[in-house]
């Protein structure tokens, strides 16, 4: 009968919360989206870098898999927790640290489960930590030109009432508009910011992979 059939052009329902599972599918899928996109990485990190941004990626997320494949995680915090603990471990480049204190305080803040807002405030944990342990400010050519538009997308949209995947992506295209911003700075932190005014004309590579976990969070959030 007709009305037996939902009408197809229901959009999904985007209320679910950021629980385990997704906390888990998240790290998950960046391992993937890591792998695939490792060349580019350490292409970019060749051009202003050492050459090992992909690879130090590849190696820490990995890492953080085989560590979550034997946890039996008592909420998403704690999945977090874990992967950022393993990428401090496994991670010798500035990003590994970096990205590792920020899934340490994005799950650290967490609460389970959690809706859009939440989420939105533990990103922003997130951030705070990577701005603490590297001092970076925006405009320095690092991952903090990424991660501080991504926050404020999100933020945005889950005060405005949007679910998890519609934050998300929100938060990814902002975070892959501030990748693209880095292309004209002078690199002031890290590695990069030895090469001076050579630092101009090439985008960060880790701006560049933090677009890279919004977009994944944004892809496992609309599943
Ligand atoms: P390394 O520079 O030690 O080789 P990676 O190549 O893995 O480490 O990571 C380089 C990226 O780390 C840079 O592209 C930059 O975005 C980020 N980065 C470096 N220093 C800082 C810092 N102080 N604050 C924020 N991000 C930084
Ligand atoms: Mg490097």
């Amino acid at each position: 009968m007709a009305f037996d059939t939902p009408p197809s052009d229901t959009p999904p329902s985007d209320t679910a919360p950021f629980d385990t599972a997704l906390a888990e599918a998240w790290i998950r899928a960046i391992a993937a989206a890591v792998d695939q996109d490792r060349d580019r990485l350490t292409e970019l990190d060749s051009a202003i870098g050492d050459g090992d941004h992909g690879s130090n990626l590849q190696r820490g997320f990995t890492a953080a898999v085989t560590a979550l494949d034997g946890l039996q995680p008592a909420g998403p915090g704690a999945v977090l927790v874990k992967a950022g603990t393993t990428l401090i471990s496994k991670v010798g480049g500035a990003s590994g640290p970096l990205y590792g204190k920020a899934f340490r305080a994005i799950g650290a803040a967490l609460p389970e489960p959690a809706g859009p807002a939440a989420l939105a405030e533990a990103l922003a944990a997130g951030l705070d930590a990577v701005r603490a342990l590297g001092k970076a400010e925006p405009g320095d050519k690092t991952i903090v030109d990424a991660y501080t538009p991504a926050v404020a997308a999100f933020r945005t949209a889950a005060a405005t009432g949007a679910g998890l995947a519609q934050a998300a992506a929100a938060a990814a295209d902002a975070a892959e508009r501030g990748a693209l911003d880095t292309v004209p700075l002078q690199a002031r932190k890290g590695r990069a910011s030895y090469l001076g005014p050579r630092s101009v004309g090439h985008q960060d590579p880790g701006a560049t992979s933090t677009a890279l976990l919004f977009r994944t969070l944004a892809a496992v959030t609309a599943r």
